[in-house]
């Protein structure tokens, strides 16, 4: 019999990040996972952008987010002997002149921090096509290698035998004062799944609004960005020398892990926006986002069961939400700290039913 604190099930971000914080906070856990169900963590180019492009403003609490991003991912490239984030710039190539004005207007007031305050016309990026508008940055940004963090986590907690790789079944659950599941007995269980929190009867009740994204790893010898990450309509960021990710699509309707050969098109057209070069597809990923109605995360108790919880609504913007909000939720098991109302799971209490 194994006895623990925590559960962790679901080794994605939400997982990866709170099993630990949960550790360093001294807890026990075990965390079980079977990585082949949801590939949505591993696939994520892993950006964190301070920016909302769409209305130029900033991104939902990012002046809470980006400290505790940094020191987070910081600590485990320390801890695993590795660099897992780049700092990057975010190059956005402007369509319109009043783009380019309302950017000049925003760079001077509410989100003078993040944009550069220049508008620039000479290119600099080899292959990259540049409008007569041309083309800003948006600053402290940059990129988690996800896959790279997951491996590592995973390495970490096999080694202290707090990892079990293989599929959760819920119906192996069994809720009292304790938890136990199968030879485990913990005092709590926490449920990252990520979109197939949709299999969890315990939280099937939250309204998501899951996104499935496609992203492409293409090859070509004709483009340089450096470790700029170029955007109009999608991202193009280099992985190795001229390997570059480009992303990514929304779909709201197809909500499987299939890839899609509408992606590739989609893709592929918003490409020849950006750069008119030859290039080669290596390699085409898909994912589901797990997004919440609202927008926001979605974290804390179940309504019926005390020792049940739930981490996840990470949505588009995992990298970023994960390290401030898995610390919010060990300050509530630590010390009672209570969770914002805007990402607290019992904000949809009025959809449970008994
Ligand atoms: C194409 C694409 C690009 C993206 N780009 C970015 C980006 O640039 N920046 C960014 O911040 N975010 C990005 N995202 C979003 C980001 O990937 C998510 O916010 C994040 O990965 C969600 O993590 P999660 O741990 O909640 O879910 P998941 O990654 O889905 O992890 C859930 C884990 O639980 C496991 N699991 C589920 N059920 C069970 C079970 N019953 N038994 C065992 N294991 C189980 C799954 O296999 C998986 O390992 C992107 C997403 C996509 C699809």
């Amino acid at each position: 019999m194994t006895n623990v604190d925590f559960i962790v099930v679901g080794q994605g971000l939400a997982g990866s990040v709170l099993s630990l914080k949960l550790i360093d906070a001294g807890y026990t856990v075990m965390v079980i996972d079977k990585p082949e169900l949801s590939s949505c963590s591993r696939i994520a180019a892993g950006i964190w952008n301070p920016i909302v492009f769409k209305r130029l403003t900033k991104s939902w609490m990012i002046d809470e987010l980006l400290p505790e991003l940094l020191s987070f991912y910081k600590n485990a490239e320390t801890q695993f002997h590795i660099p897992l984030i780049t700092e990057r710039h975010i190059v956005k190539l402007f369509s319109e002149q009043q783009e380019a004005d309302l950017w000049k207007k925003k760079a001077t007031s509410e989100v003078e921090n993040y944009l550069d305050k220049t508008v620039y016309h000479d290119n600099d990026f080899a292959g990259i096509k540049i409008s007569a508008f041309g083309y800003s940055k948006v600053l402290k940004s940059g990129n988690l290698d996800v896959k790279t963090f997951l491996k590592a986590t995973q390495l970490f907690l096999i080694e202290r035998q707090s990892m079990l790789s293989e599929e959760f079944n819920h119906q192996d659950l069994n809720i009292t004062e304790t938890i136990s599941y199968k030879n485990i007995t913990a005092k709590k269980i926490v449920f990252t799944e990520g979109f197939l929190i949709k299999n969890n009867p315990y939280f099937n009740y939250v309204p998501f609004k899951p996104a499935k994204g496609e992203v492409l790893t293409i090859e070509t010898k004709n483009v340089k960005i450096g470790t700029n990450i170029i955007n109009k309509n999608a991202f193009l960021m280099q992985l190795e020398s001229n390997t570059y990710k480009l992303g990514a699509t929304y779909n709201w309707e197809d909500l499987n892990e299939n890839q899609s050969q509408s992606a590739v098109q989609e893709l592929q057209d918003k490409f020849k926006k950006i750069a008119q070069v030859d290039y080669t597809i290596l390699k085409h990923e898909s994912g589901v986002r797990p997004s919440v109605i609202d927008r926001r995360p979605v974290m804390g108790q179940h309504p019926k069961h005390k020792n049940v919880f739930l981490f996840n609504g990470l949505g588009t913007k995992g990298v970023m939400l994960a390290p401030y909000f898995a610390q919010r939720l060990v300050n509530y098991f630590k010390s009672n700290e209570s969770l914002l109302e805007e990402v607290n799971v019992s904000r949809f209490n009025k959809f449970f039913v008994n």
